[in-house]
């Protein structure tokens, strides 16, 4: 026999996988080119040259036992302490090799860091609507109980108040993303301070350790000089699980980090529980190569300007059509309020266009949808026809 959970999770593919596989059939059925696909996160813009260049320096001069062979179960201490001195640079922070443990990318991450820190059964791990789909399945799968505080519209922000409601004595950890998927929001400094302020009161109250967990995948990605806060220097209770899916344009590669802040009490503690995590989850080791690779390019972005030039015809076409969209400081998403209360009659209508938009309600947020603009800045432009028809059909 096999696990009633297990099956459920893997009979019943996401939202956006089932719309990403529908949009592979539409497209063989109708061109690529007439259909305006804008359901999944897969950069559109290449790695930059330096990172084939460095693979194939590393697979020709390497000696490929080493290249391919296992490294310490953490990640190999060469490419741990380059992304400690690259992030010390940009951020004045005081990280060593030590602070590192090395992932298949943001989903281990994430899923170590939870492991990590709750009991389970016990634990409740909060979040904010709009979240990443993929926290419940990663928090619920472990034992945790995912608590999900409203969105606070229009900007999406925390809500304190319902955040203050929230927090027990069963609470552990709060999950942040900023950049946001799905929002394309960045958490202010106030925000963030705030944040901070709220945690500190409530471990002293609660006696225990609250920690933020920040799923920073989308660091690097924002716009209008915006730089997202960087939350160890705020809280010292701080988890960060990066990624190079999206910064790198590496999302199948399977390779980020999580940083176990040094400013946390007991941090060798806690860095020893992401070991043990990694090691009950069969995460360890994360790709060899890929490793190598980073400890070349810690810190080097694709180019993302691209992002931003879509971002701004997509939000001006559709804003101009009628339809009210959050305006993104960062990430590559389009929030957009559905012209009917209705989420799934919305995207149910837009597909008569072959505009594929992701039903935000798994997202914790009924009556928008998310865009996905890491698509080509072509593709927008012919997509703006079938926008205005979407449009007509509410009067807009
Ligand atoms: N967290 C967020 C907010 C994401 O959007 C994603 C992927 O889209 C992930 C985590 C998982 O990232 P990765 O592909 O690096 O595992």
């Amino acid at each position: 026999m096999f696990s009633e959970k297990m099956y459920k999770l893997g009979s019943n593919r996401s939202v956006i996988r089932e719309l990403f596989e529908y949009g592979k059939k539409r497209k063989a059925e109708v061109g690529e080119e007439n259909v305006f696909d804008f359901s999944i996160g897969n950069p559109s813009v290449p790695s930059p040259d330096i990172v084939k260049e460095t693979l194939i320096r590393i697979l020709s001069e390497e000696e490929p036992t080493a290249v391919h062979g296992y490294t310490s179960a953490q990640g190999d201490p060469g490419v741990r302490k380059a992304i400690a001195e690259n992030l010390n640079e940009r951020f004045g922070t005081t990280f060593s090799a030590d602070n590192f443990y090395m992932t298949c990318g943001a989903a281990a991450s994430l899923t170590i860091s939870v492991r990590a820190i709750i009991t389970p059964q016990a634990d409740e791990i909060i979040t904010f609507a709009p979240f990443f789909t993929e926290y419940r399945v990663f928090v619920e799968s472990q034992g945790g109980k995912l608590v999900v505080v409203p969105p606070k519209e229009p900007d999406f922000q925390i809500d304190f108040a319902e955040l203050e409601k929230r927090i027990t004595s069963k609470t552990a950890a709060i999950i942040i993303n900023s950049p946001n998927n799905p929002s394309g929001v960045i958490y202010s400094k106030e925000t963030i301070e705030g944040l901070s302020s709220l945690l500190e009161a409530k471990e002293k109250e609660y006696g225990r350790e609250i920690y933020i967990i920040s799923d920073e995948p989308y660091r690097e990605i924002s716009y209008d000089s915006k730089v997202p806060p960087f939350v160890t220097k705020y809280y010292r209770n701080t988890i960060v699980c990066y990624s190079y899916s999206k910064s790198l344009s590496l999302p199948g590669e399977r390779i980020g980090y999580i940083l176990v802040s040094n400013e946390m009490n007991d941090w060798k503690k806690m860095y020893a529980a992401v070991c043990g995590a990694g090691r009950a989850l069969g995460f360890i080791c994360a790709p060899s190569l890929f490793q190598k690779l980073i400890t070349h390019t810690a810190g080097l972005t694709s180019d993302l300007s691209v992002y931003a030039k879509n971002r701004d015809l997509l939000y001006n076409g559709l804003t101009k059509l009628g339809f009210k969209c959050v305006y993104p400081d960062g990430a590559f998403y389009l929030f957009m309020k559905t012209s009917e209360p209705d989420t799934n009659a919305f995207c149910q209508k837009a597909r008569k266009y072959d505009l594929l938009l992701v039903p935000a309600d798994d997202f914790g947020c009924p009556g928008y949808v998310r865009i996905a603009y890491c698509v080509s800045t072509d593709m927008i432009q012919r997509s703006m026809k079938a926008f205005a028809e979407l449009a007509a059909e509410y009067n807009q």
